[in-house]
């Protein structure tokens, strides 16, 4: 079973306290475990030294069996949880990036994509520097370092300056915890406090978990510095006017729960079902969301048109994205394990059922199969995005147009590939319209190949048909 996967999740906590600020990454890992289910890794900061704990798998395996309690107590800690865009699926790839350099120890987390990693490391290399792993995120620690002069802050802004892509970063050195959010914003980075500590996080569904309060947006471009005196803030040199903002984030990474740049999650996604609802209508006896991204829409497609929402899928809900198998023919094999049709709410139904995107068409194939196994007369496919056509190379992972059903294939062209009655999408100016209170401009590149960075030739030979 094919789903979109982010890149990953950051997290960060400078407290006034020396205390277990390890157990405060632990719960903040967890509230972001949607944006990566690969590995995960806490560094603390105590006393001049860098203890860490990296391990595959959830937070919750990862730092069971006591592992989390071998972290000792310190002021600062930062955390991460991965699922690999760049580099393979493995321990020596997870993050953060711990390392000794000349301003000390430090440690570095990121959500993104970097698009010149390649030229980076090669003029790193030239350099002299050694690389141990195959990751991006080495490379921005690597060229950080190079460029500090021992000056942490003179690092990150010089290095920010040849950085092309998409970073939100969370670092830490001895006395200082470090958050940047690229020029464009791409992905998200809040920050966060309560009486003795400041957080920093991907989300704000982290904040809620460790109770602090939400504080304020990191903005596209800013250098946030949070150390003995207090929170301050830096910008990087050149900054573009408009943000870019990965749409993607209210379409189906971020938890419903969460609020990114000044806009609930949540109401954008119920936004999408209404609009689906006023422009693509369709008589039927009920709708459904394919579990769980889309039953917000859903309720919205429900709200909006008057038919009722009615559960046509069941989730099992301890199948993790762990579980998905590398390769198509076992992929296919697993979304019956992972989901189930409610026959008894189906049957003989006229069914509209809401996702929040089709990538392959892989999935929806066998979702539209398993409705009418379960007796639906009709099956009428709403997306709540418009058609990918393009891939993306800012942190997710559909990297080539052979990836795409969209790529080659129009509505019709889907809709008979499904096996559907009906296959409508929201066109780009629909989703933009379900954004349009976010205090932020989007990245729409995946929809209409307009990407915040024009592609060099590597980046163009990456993302080709395979
Ligand atoms: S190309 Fe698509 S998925 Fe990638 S950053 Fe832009 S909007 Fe997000």
């Amino acid at each position: 079973m094919y789903e979109i996967h982010e890149e990953c999740g950051v997290f960060g906590v400078y407290s006034q306290e020396n205390r277990n600020v390890a157990h405060t990454c632990y719960y903040g890992l967890f509230a972001l475990q949607h944006r990566g289910q690969e590995s995960a890794g806490i560094p603390v900061s105590f006393a001049d030294k860098i203890s860490y704990y990296k391990g595959m798998g959830l937070v919750a395996d990862v730092f069971g069996g006591g592992n989390l309690d071998i972290l000792p107590e310190g002021d600062i800690a930062i955390g991460h949880v991965r699922y690999s865009t760049t580099g393979a699926s493995q321990l020596l790839n997870a993050q953060p990036v711990v390392f000794t350099g000349k301003c000390g120890k430090m440690a570095v987390a990121h959500n993104g994509n970097l698009i010149n990693t390649k030229q980076l490391r090669d003029e790193m290399i030239a350099q002299n520097a050694v690389f141990q792993t195959t990751i991006d995120s080495e490379v921005i620690a690597v060229v950080i370092n190079s460029l500090s002069d021992g000056d942490i802050l003179k690092g990150v802004k010089r290095a920010c300056s040849k950085f092309k892509g998409s970073y939100a970063l969370v670092l830490m050195t001895g006395d200082k915890l470090i958050a940047v959010r690229d020029p464009f914003g791409i992905r998200p980075l809040c920050i966060g406090t309560t009486e003795s500590d400041v957080i920093v996080a991907s989300e704000t569904c982290a904040l809620d978990a460790v109770n602090a309060n939400f504080l304020r947006d990191v903005k596209p471009g800013e250098i946030v510095v949070v150390d003995s005196e207090g929170i301050h803030s830096e910008f990087m040199n050149e900054i573009p006017a408009e943000s870019k903002m990965c749409i993607f984030e209210y379409v189906y990474f971020a938890r419903h729960d969460s609020v990114l740049d000044g806009y609930s999650v949540y109401e954008a996604r119920k936004e999408a079902g209404k609009l689906l609802a006023r422009n693509y209508p369709i008589e039927a006896d009920l709708v459904s969301g394919v579990p769980d991204s889309a039953n917000v829409a859903a309720r919205g497609y429900a709200e909006e048109s008057g038919i009722p929402f009615v559960e046509a899928l069941a989730k099992n809900r301890y199948v993790g994205r762990t579980f998905i198998q590398p390769d198509q023919r076992q992929r296919e094999n697993s979304l019956s394990v992972k989901m189930n049709a409610l026959r008894s709410n189906i049957r003989g139904k006229r069914v509209i059922i809401i996702d929040d995107s089709i990538v392959r068409g892989t999935t929806m194939k066998k979702i539209v199969k398993m409705l009418r196994d379960a007796g639906a007369s009709e099956v009428h496919i709403r997306i709540c995005s418009p058609i990918i056509k393009h891939p993306c190379n800012l942190g997710i992972d559909i990297q080539t147009y052979s990836q795409l059903i969209g790529a080659y294939k129009n509505e019709e062209q889907i809709c008979e590939c499904l096996g559907a009655d009906s296959v409508r999408y929201l066109s780009v100016e629909q989703l933009l319209s379900t954004c349009k209170k976010a205090h932020t401009n989007f990245c729409l590149g995946c929809f209409n190949g307009d990407y915040p960075y024009p592609l060099d030739e590597y980046e163009t030979d990456k993302l080709k048909f395979e």
